[in-house]
C-alpha cells in the first residue's frame, strides 16, 4: 500500500448509523483515495467488479465501489452518478473493515439527524485532486484493461 498523508481514527458509530433514515452507503459509495491501494489492489477490485473510476463532473477521475443493482459496464470508466446501495453493504453494515473503506467513508462523521459532515480533507473534491497527482497509474490501469475510454 502505498503511503497514505491523511490517516482518519476509526469513528464508527453503528448506534448513529443504525437509526440512520437517509443512509450514505445507500445512496452514494464513497471514493478511494490514490494512496490507499496499490496497482494490483486496484486491479482485483477492478477484475472483481467491485470498483470502478469514475469521471466526476468530467474534473477527476476517481476509484470508488460500484453500485451492484444497477451498475454492470464493460468499461472501468464511467461518468454516471453512482446512485444505489454500495456493492459492500451487508445488513449488518459494511464488509470492508474501517482501514479498509474508502477515504471519504472513512472521513463522515456519524451525526443524529442526517447531518453527517466530512472531516477535512476527505471529500469528493479533496480526493479528486489527489487523483489528479495519479494519472499515470490511471493510464496504466486503462491499459492494462484495454481501455480506450480515459480521455486525458
Ligand atoms: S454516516 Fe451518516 S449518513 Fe451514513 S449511515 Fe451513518 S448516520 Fe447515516
Ligand atoms: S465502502 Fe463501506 S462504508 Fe463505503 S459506501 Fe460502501 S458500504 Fe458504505
Amino acid at each position: 500500500m502505498s503511503k497514505q498523508p491523511l490517516i482518519v481514527q476509526n469513528n464508527e458509530d453503528k448506534k448513529v448509523c443504525n437509526n440512520c433514515t437517509d443512509c450514505c452507503c445507500e445512496n452514494i459509495p464513497g471514493a478511494w483515495s490514490p494512496y490507499q491501494l496499490t496497482l494490483l489492489e486496484i486491479s482485483k477490485l477492478i477484475e472483481r467488479k467491485e470498483a470502478i473510476f469514475w469521471h466526476v463532473y468530467e474534473k477527476w477521475y476517481i476509484l470508488r465501489p460500484v453500485n451492484f443493482a444497477t451498475e454492470n459496464y464493460d468499461s472501468i470508466f464511467t461518468k454516471d452518478y453512482p446512485r444505489g446501495k454500495c456493492c459492500f453493504l451487508l445488513l449488518k453494515g459494511c464488509r470492508l473493515s474501517f482501514e479498509n473503506r474508502p477515504l471519504e467513508c472513512q472521513g463522515v462523521i456519524p451525526t443524529i439527524g442526517n447531518s453527517c459532515k466530512s472531516s477535512p480533507g476527505t471529500t469528493l473534491e479533496d480526493i479528486g485532486k489527489m487523483w489528479n497527482l495519479y494519472k499515470i497509474r490511471i493510464r496504466k490501469l486503462a491499459k492494462i484493461f484495454d481501455d480506450d475510454h480515459y480521455a486525458l
